[in-house]
């Protein structure tokens, strides 16, 4: 058997980089790092990549995840705001996949301002997102990125259920329509606490999303994301009332929404996104 392209990091090497680096995880950048093999592994798995994917990782921290993909592709962009990590980085990738380590570049910026001359075309995104600012990373690099094809992140259990939801379910919501915008998204498997140091409150879930080839849909995200919006700004009421606001008035919501062949009476949870583009398409 060949020998392994990295040594990926365990429990003794997560706490010996964090004393040497003298960081204290913080909430705020919802800091909570990968020790367990296995599960590094196992998200790796689920991304489905293949040699040529040009990866996208946000958030790679002491290099767990990173350290995983550089395993099986050869082309790594790596996205992070905290200054320790991002300089330290570097030498732990060629300490422990010195083969490889050509392969990873470093951009160290939030990745809330990531810009398409940053990352030239990648075509997946994987990443441990941090938690408080997932799906507005999630969706900015959808946006900014329409080369991806492949998401795998994970996330809050929470939010991960929201993301996979269907019309009608309890939990779909805004993220979980925006989402369906790009693809078809999934729910791929649930994470306990315990592969985390420090461990979070709450499990986690891993997302993929399998992107549109090329956009099916005959309106932009600018003419329908509004319409999402406010649609599930007033969870409670009927489309005809939550929509008077973006129409001008209940009735013109109403003969908008009857153009669009969608009951007035029915609320934006029991709308799927093709509801919503053809609504937006309504003249
Ligand atoms: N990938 C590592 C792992 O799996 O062990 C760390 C994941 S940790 C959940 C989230 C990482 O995202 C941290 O390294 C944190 O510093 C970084 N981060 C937080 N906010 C960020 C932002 N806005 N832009 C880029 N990186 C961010």
């Amino acid at each position: 058997m060949s020998e392994p392209v990295a040594a990926l990091l365990g429990p003794v090497e997560i706490r010996a980089l964090a004393s040497e680096l003298d960081v204290t995880p913080t909430k705020k950048l919802g800091q909570n790092f990968l020790h367990d093999p296995n599960t590094i592994r196992r998200i790796v798995a689920a991304a489905e990549l293949s040699a040529d994917d040009k990866v996208v990782e946000v958030g790679p921290g002491l290099g767990s995840l990173t350290l995983g993909l550089l395993e099986v592709v050869s082309d790594l962009t790596v996205v992070e705001i905290d200054p320790r990590l991002a300089q330290r980085l570097p030498q732990t990738v060629t300490q422990r996949a010195p083969g490889v380590a050509g392969n990873m570049r470093i951009i160290e910026k939030d990745a809330l301002k990531t810009t398409a001359a940053d990352v030239e075309a990648p075509t997946a995104l994987v990443a441990n997102l941090p938690y408080n600012v997932s799906v507005p990373v999630l969706l900015h690099f959808l946006a900014t990125f329409p080369s991806i094809k492949r998401v795998l992140v994970m996330v809050q259990l929470e939010v991960a259920d929201r993301l996979a939801a269907s019309p009608g379910s309890k939990v779909y919501g805004v993220p979980s329509v925006k989402a369906s915008y790009y693809g078809n998204v999934y729910k791929a498997g649930n994470i306990g606490k315990n592969v985390f140091w420090p461990a979070p409150n709450i499990d986690s879930g891993l997302v993929r999303i399998d992107c549109f080839e090329a956009n099916p849909w005959p309106v932009t995200k600018e003419e329908v994301f509004p319409l999402i919006d406010a649609a599930f700004a007033q969870r409670r009421k009927t489309l005809r009332a939550a929509l008077a606001g973006f129409y001008g008035s209940a009735p013109a919501a109403e003969e908008a929404l009857l153009a669009a062949n969608i009951d007035p009476k029915q609320r934006g949870e029991k709308i799927a996104v093709e509801d919503f583009v053809r609504l937006a398409g309504v003249q």
